[in-house]
């Protein structure tokens, strides 16, 4: 556990001037310096990382964040981006030197179009996902992005950690669905790339390299995203299961029987169910037996309610039948359709309530799940006797959230501290024995920047620093995350 006390060191002269040439751009409000005012953004959503800044700024204009950065380089001051500070790998926080600054884009939130014919919608950075997704829907259109950070998380903050969520499976993550950024490279330069084309094969995609970037090449300060129909109808059910297979074998069932429907696949272990349980009350689970994992399907259906109905109940009828289910819950009702969804994002919730937990946010092929799960949880509780497996996860995307609560009773710190590179190391090579990846949806960020190398291997790796050193050959864009320079 990273988690700490520092303190500040006396301001010289140098770093005076610099705080009073931001000032005279932004405005003294606008420059925070105090630290009880700067505290909410130096902490991360897991309270695992704590950091200093010599100021937290808060442009509110393309222009303002391009001056802020030319006058970062003139000082050689470094910058850590910051939208709605939810990630989870301790991203958006600035390291403990005092010596770099946090620009908040949170002033930067407009929606700035949305273009009904050319079904887009173009965003500054500092938008909040839910203000996006309920413009689109009082226009009737889908934005379909949605985590469960939605109400605090920023679009632009999505995009640099090349979001997922629950509906990657039908309209992928934040990286399928934007079509057009404006970016504030490490020079202060504004790279406009405002395009709502559908295709546009122009040289490099630098769209493609700022997205997924995590704040370590540019600030991203305007993006433009696809819209799609608002679906007319969505039926939503729990289904409970015996194992791992099964989950897989009903993945394939609502595929090939769902016509193209399918648009939430979102599995639960019975461990991550009495977790919402114990931490919300209001999350009890409706199935009865006690199943090991019950999954979420979502279908949605832009035709008719009788035709998505149709398709749903053929689905269930054939799990049931093949056995690949055991029961099934439909929602009859919006309410119902919420209750189920919150049921499932309240599972991060309920683990930050239980004090915290070692995260690992992974993708496998579906054809590995099963090995995977069997022998890591194995390997886990033999060297860790009592170590509960939170597992659940979008299983549609092959995405687990595969977490470690410690053993009841055990002090949640030390735990963490002794164990948590050893846990990690055993999940990782686990992963990497099976071909995934060590970040389906998170991102890297200072949480697992350490690690990435020996991961993507090195070619892969010596190429993004050649980016980054191309690009921010000062290193002053969000350093120390991502790739390591030096
Ligand atoms: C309860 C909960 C549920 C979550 N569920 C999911 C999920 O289902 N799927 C998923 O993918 N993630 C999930 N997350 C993680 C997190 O919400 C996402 O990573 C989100 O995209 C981060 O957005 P943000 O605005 O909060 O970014 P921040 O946390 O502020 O920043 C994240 C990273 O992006 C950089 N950054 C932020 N804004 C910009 C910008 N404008 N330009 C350049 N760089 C920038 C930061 O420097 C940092 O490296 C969840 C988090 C929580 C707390």
């Amino acid at each position: 556990m990273k988690k700490n006390n520092p303190t500040k060191h006396p301001m010289n002269e140098s770093t005076q001037e610099f705080l009073k040439e931001l000032t005279l751009i932004l405005g003294q409000r606008y420059v925070i310096t105090d630290e009880i005012d700067q505290a909410s953004y130096l902490t991360d959503w897991r309270k695992k990382y704590t950091g200093l800044a010599l100021a937290v700024v808060l442009p509110k204009s393309t222009q303002q964040v391009s001056d802020i950065v030319k006058i970062c380089q003139k000082y050689q001051i470094s910058m850590v981006p910051q939208g709605g500070n939810t990630s989870m790998v301790g991203g958006a926080v600035p390291n403990q030197s005092g010596q770099q600054i946090l620009i908040s884009l949170k002033l930067m939130n407009r929606i700035i179009e949305l273009d009904q014919a050319n079904q887009t919608m173009t965003v500054e950075g500092g938008c909040i996902l839910q203000v996006a997704q309920e413009m689109a829907q009082s226009k009737g259109f889908l934005f379909p992005l949605s985590l469960g950070s939605e109400g605090s998380c920023t679009l632009g903050g999505n995009l640099a950690t090349n979001a997922g969520g629950t509906n990657v499976l039908r309209y992928g993550n934040a990286r399928e669905q934007c079509l057009g950024l404006e970016v504030v490279n490490a020079q202060g330069q504004v790279i406009n790339s405002l395009r709502s084309l559908r295709k546009d094969n122009t040289g490099y995609d630098l769209r493609h390299l700022f997205i997924g970037s995590e704040g370590t090449l540019g600030i991203i300060t305007q993006a433009i995203f696809k819209l799609f129909p608002l679906p007319k109808t969505q039926w939503t059910a729990l289904v409970s299961l015996d194992s791992i297979p099964k989950a897989i074998e009903l993945l394939r069932i609502c595929q090939q029987m769902g016509s193209g429907l399918l648009s939430g696949f979102e599995m639960m272990t019975r461990e991550s169910l009495s977790l919402i349980e114990l931490h919300f009350k209001q999350f009890k689970n409706p199935m009865a037996g006690d199943p090991n994992l019950i999954v979420l399907i979502e279908l949605s259906d832009q035709e008719s309610e009788a035709h998505a109905r149709q398709i749903f109940e053929n689905i269930l009828e054939h799990a049931l039948e093949s056995n690949t289910i055991t029961d099934a819950i439909v929602a009859e009702n919006l309410t119902q359709v919420n209750h189920f969804w919150q049921m499932r994002d309240h599972i991060t919730l309920a683990q930050a309530m239980e004090g915290g937990n070692i995260k690992h946010d992974i993708t496998l092929p579906l054809s590995s799940m099963t090995h995977f799960i069997t022998q890591t949880d194995a390997m886990l509780k033999k060297e860790f006797p009592g170590l509960r497996v939170i597992n659940f996860g979008h299983l549609g995307d092959g995405n687990l959230h595969y977490n470690m609560s410690p053993p009841i009773g055990a002090d949640f710190s030390e735990f963490v501290n002794n164990y948590e590179s050893r846990i990690s190391e055993i999940v990782y090579a686990q992963v990497d024995k099976y071909k995934g990846s060590i970040s389906a949806e998170h991102g890297i960020g200072q949480s697992k920047a350490g690690v990435l190398k020996a991961h993507r291997g090195e070619q892969a790796y010596e190429t993004m620093l050649s980016i980054k050193k191309a690009l921010d050959p000062h290193n002053l864009m969000n350093p120390d995350r991502v790739v390591l320079v030096g």
